[in-house]
């Protein structure tokens, strides 16, 4: 029987994105990571219901120039302290790169899918900009939007459109039903 996942994006997810002219962007390093109201309770409840909590993050400011892996990592380390995440998964490149890894292309939700016996029909994608939740689409999962008005392209459409981490574990844990089943298809 396969695992189920829940796929969090990073940024403005899990921490504080930077915002700039309406974007978000990363934090700069890990001194500046501020972890969101409710992300730690969230994340727990998650976990206590047995999913598999995997983050999927662009950094294409790595291939732009503007910060490097160590940097990145970093940050991902500290949260990794700090929260019960399984895995992380990066895609370092820009558009111009060609990658499957870059949302919304699905490489990193796949890979980690086989790499964790995850079924991703049963699994959701939560993310606060357009490329998270065609990622998630393409995937094959429930895809739960975060959105805070950002100004850029929004997602054509998604399974839920929330406020906070917290507010889509709730509606993920409430499908669930608590009995490890989700009640949809
Ligand atoms: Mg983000
Ligand atoms: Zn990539």
């Amino acid at each position: 029987m396969s695992r189920r996942a829940v796929f969090l994006d990073r940024d403005g997810v899990i921490n504080r994105a930077v915002i700039r002219n309406g974007k978000p962007y990363p934090p700069i390093g890990p001194e500046e990571i501020e972890i969101l109201p409710g992300v730690r309770e969230a994340l727990d409840q998650l976990k206590a219901a047995g999913f598999v909590l995997v983050v999927v993050s662009n950094q294409p400011d790595v291939a732009r120039g503007m910060t490097d892996h160590e940097t990145v990592e970093a940050i991902n380390t500290r949260l990794a302290e700090r929260l019960p995440l399984d895995d992380f998964r990066v895609c370092y490149h820009d558009g111009s790169d060609g990658c499957d890894c870059r949302k919304p292309k699905p490489g990193m939700l796949l890979a980690a899918a086989r790499d964790h016996g995850i079924g991703l029909s049963t699994s959701f994608m939560v993310g606060d900009r357009w490329r998270d939740v065609g990622a998630g689409q393409t995937a094959g999962c429930k895809t739960l939007f975060i959105d805070y008005g950002y100004d850029e392209r929004q997602p054509d459409t998604c399974d839920y459109r929330v406020k906070s981490l917290a507010e889509a574990a709730q509606i993920i844990l409430s499908l669930d039903g608590g009995k490890g089943v989700p009640s949809f298809k």
